[in-house]
């Protein structure tokens, strides 16, 4: 049985495009697999907002980015925020870092822009000195974001292609936020935002979600992970899965709010999420290595139909979720 579509000629277009060559260069592994252990070590203190090893962890991640060598701009993003309390508590407020690296297109007339997104924080050391490592949560996305970076390297991007490391995204997405109602990137322009939040701990599967809300995006994804050894499911963004719908659960939600279009990697839930054994030993190479020439794909393609993903944010509309779980 055929499947019916809205966009037959779109689609058919898509794999005209994309369906012959490998969308993208193959992944180098070799800085993201050192970002990831680095970020992931108990030298990084868990990486909690507001803290010593979250200061530790964000002065590596610029250390690296200049090693790199292929931003066109650098910056950092400071912002003060109260985290969401989960008790009557008072309010505390924090001050929290996001990491901009930008990459121009050679044409300075293409204004949409891709922002990819990870979050490098974590929960830090509880339970009296119990090192909280995040390694999937979320290490693991913030390695890939310089896979992608050398990808575009190799092969420039059509469009502006910007790298965020955001802050504080388990205190309530506050980074996200921040990000989206100040940076003069996502103001007045076309943007599609690729939010990358554990994207290692399995054996075979990723998913996409946001394909929902965009139905577009679905046939782009099939094609990212052609060939690239793992499954991509589809799924966890509808209303009806409740709890189980991620629409509002990491970064991406920021701008879902106000709505740019989104689309989220990620893995199903499992037993160190959130746990003292998120580590970077529990972590099964191969599938990262597929993950991460998945997210590289999807850079890519998001790149070549940039022109038809992108929207520019609506801020006169903006709702202010009241939502405080996140990943
Ligand atoms: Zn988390």
């Amino acid at each position: 049985m055929m499947k019916k579509t809205l966009f037959p000629t779109l689609l058919l277009g898509s794999a005209l495009l994309v369906g012959c060559a490998p969308p993208a260069p193959e992944a180098k592994m070799e800085t993201p697999l050192r970002v990831f252990e680095t970020l992931a070590s108990d030298a990084m203190q868990g990486r909690a907002t507001g803290t010593a090893g979250g200061e530790r962890a964000r002065e590596y991640l610029k250390q690296e980015m200049k090693a790199l060598g292929v931003f066109d701009e650098t910056r950092a993003q400071v912002f003060a925020f109260s985290p969401p309390s989960r008790d009557d508590g008072p309010t505390i407020e924090l001050e929290g870092t996001n990491l901009i690296g930008v990459i121009d297109a050679e044409d300075a007339d293409k204004t949409p822009i891709l922002i990819v997104t990870a979050h490098y924080d974590h929960l830090g050391i509880r339970d009296g000195g119990v090192i909280y490592n995040g390694a999937d949560d979320n290490a693991s996305g913030s390695a890939a974001l310089f896979a992608i970076a050398e990808s575009f390297a190799e092969r420039p991007p059509k469009h502006d292609v910007a790298l965020v490391w955001l802050d504080a995204e388990e205190r309530g997405l506050s980074g996200a936020r921040a990000f989206v109602a100040g940076d003069p990137l996502v103001q007045g322009r076309p943007v599609f935002n690729l939010n990358l939040d554990m994207v290692s701990q399995n054996e075979r599967e990723l998913y996409f979600s946001g394909a929902h809300h965009y139905p577009i995006l679905k046939t782009l994804m099939e094609k990212a992970a052609k060939g690239t050894g793992l499954t991509l499911s589809f799924g966890h963004d509808r209303p009806e899965d409740g709890p189980d719908d991620w629409t509002h659960q990491s970064d991406h939600a920021a701008f879902h709010a106000v709505g740019i279009p989104f689309g989220y990697l990620g893995v199903e839930d499992h037993p160190n999420y959130h746990g003292a054994s998120d580590t970077f030993d529990t972590i099964p190479q191969e599938f990262y290595k597929s993950s991460v020439q998945t997210i590289v794909n999807a850079a890519h393609i998001l790149d070549t139909y940039l022109d038809t993903v992108a929207k520019p944010a609506a801020l006169e509309t903006s709702e202010q979720s009241s939502q405080t779980d996140s990943e």
